[in-house]
């Protein structure tokens, strides 16, 4: 990617997500860095779920899982996780090798040069001269934005993948859990018209913040927010959804909706960000819990969810029934990223036409048996 003519940060950091979204893509409807939920428009994401099933269906069989992992074996990818991490590293790392990228972390700010005073920016401009991606995780708001900034502005920008920013954004994490909300209503008249409702710390839960923004894109969806006062959603967020005519109500009564719900998405209490932003919570927030109790009440095809990690807001003995869905938010993940990082990459198309070749040959196949 060529060195970009943007202002500089200071003036570029006070622009709207809509005034950004344009410096972040390589044009014609392809990104280069994902950064933020805005980003991602309704044919983007039809065009990236297509993929995803296309990319979890080959991986199934060694011939489809060979092919994919012949596509980028000459690309490396840092995994810069500046806040703890499971499943988002791992499920990058694992994308990552799907199609056959190399990878390596920095997982600890004791063993970057940061901690010798290099600054933010060196530390970005020098992973760019080792890697082809740098997937980052950190605590600041702007921090991922920033370093697409900086890499833009040099002769050597490299996608930037924000795998989580602060409080406010989780844009991967909104694609894995749109994906699974579509698979999980797929026998049921799609995401279309259903009613999701979002329980716990709705303040400092950046992946509800990405996803009530994604679920703007589908027509007749209804939200409800569940949180104790003190944690309601941001007027921000509020304001998106007054935009686009999204319906949604808040309320501290989380018992008394769950029969209506579609899909219920838990979160835990953000307590991480205790202090620095002038709240104090409690660890958790019973009155905002799934309990086995509750499922009697709810549809038979409610979706389950939860991005995880989880303490006692979801409670175990749910696991097992068929309508909890976190632990295929986990796998589905793993499939979003891969398909995400092939269409940064452009072989999204390579993966098209083998499938569409593949699908000749059966059908051919079929044909000749008749
Ligand atoms: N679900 C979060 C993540 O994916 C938290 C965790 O890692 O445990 O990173
Ligand atoms: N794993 C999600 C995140 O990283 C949710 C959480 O940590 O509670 O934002």
């Amino acid at each position: 990617m060529q060195r970009r003519q943007l202002p500089p940060w200071s003036e570029f950091q006070q622009l709207s997500p809509a005034e950004k979204v344009e410096s972040w893509s390589q044009g014609e409807g392809r990104l280069w860095h994902c950064l933020h939920a805005k980003q991602f428009d309704r044919k983007f994401l039809d065009g990236l779920y297509e993929l995803t099933n296309i990319i979890r269906s080959l991986s199934k069989a060694r011939a489809g899982s060979l092919f994919l992992q012949s596509l980028l074996p000459h690309k490396r990818a840092m995994l810069y996780f500046m806040q703890p991490s499971t499943r988002t590293y791992l499920s990058f790392k694992t994308a990552c090798e799907i199609l056959g990228i190399r990878t390596s972390d920095v997982r600890d700010a004791s063993t970057s040069s940061e901690v010798k005073g290099e600054t933010f920016e060196d530390t970005i401009r020098t992973f760019s001269s080792y890697f082809e991606f740098i997937i980052m995780r950190h605590s600041g708001e702007g921090m991922a934005e920033l370093a697409a900034h900086c890499l833009d502005t040099s002769d050597r920008s490299v996608p930037v993948l924000n795998a989580g920013s602060g409080k406010d954004q989780h844009p991967t994490q909104a694609l894995l859990d749109v994906y699974t909300l579509r698979r999980s209503f797929e026998s049921c008249g799609g995401l279309e018209g259903k009613t999701i409702l979002f329980a716990g710390d709705l303040l400092r839960g950046r992946t509800v913040r990405s996803l009530a923004r994604l679920l703007t894109l589908f027509p007749g969806v209804k939200i409800v927010f569940a949180s104790p006062e003190k944690f309601r959603m941001k007027d921000d967020v509020l304001a998106i959804l007054r935009a686009s005519g999204t319906s949604y109500v808040e309320t501290t009564d989380f018992l008394g909706h769950l029969k209506d719900a579609d899909a219920i998405y838990m979160t835990r209490v953000q307590d991480e960000h205790d202090n620095k932003d002038g709240t104090k919570s409690e660890k958790s927030f019973p009155e905002f819990s799934l309990r086995a109790e509750h499922l009697d009440i709810l549809k038979p095809h409610c979706a389950i969810m939860h991005p995880l990690p989880r303490r006692d807001e979801l409670a175990v003995e749910i696991d097992n029934n068929p309508r909890a869905k976190y632990w295929r938010q986990e796998r589905n993940g793993m499939w979003t990223r891969a398909a995400l990082i092939a269409h940064i990459s452009g072989v999204d198309r390579e993966i098209f036409a083998y499938w569409s070749e593949l699908c000749r040959q059966a059908h051919h196949t079929a044909e000749t048996k008749r």
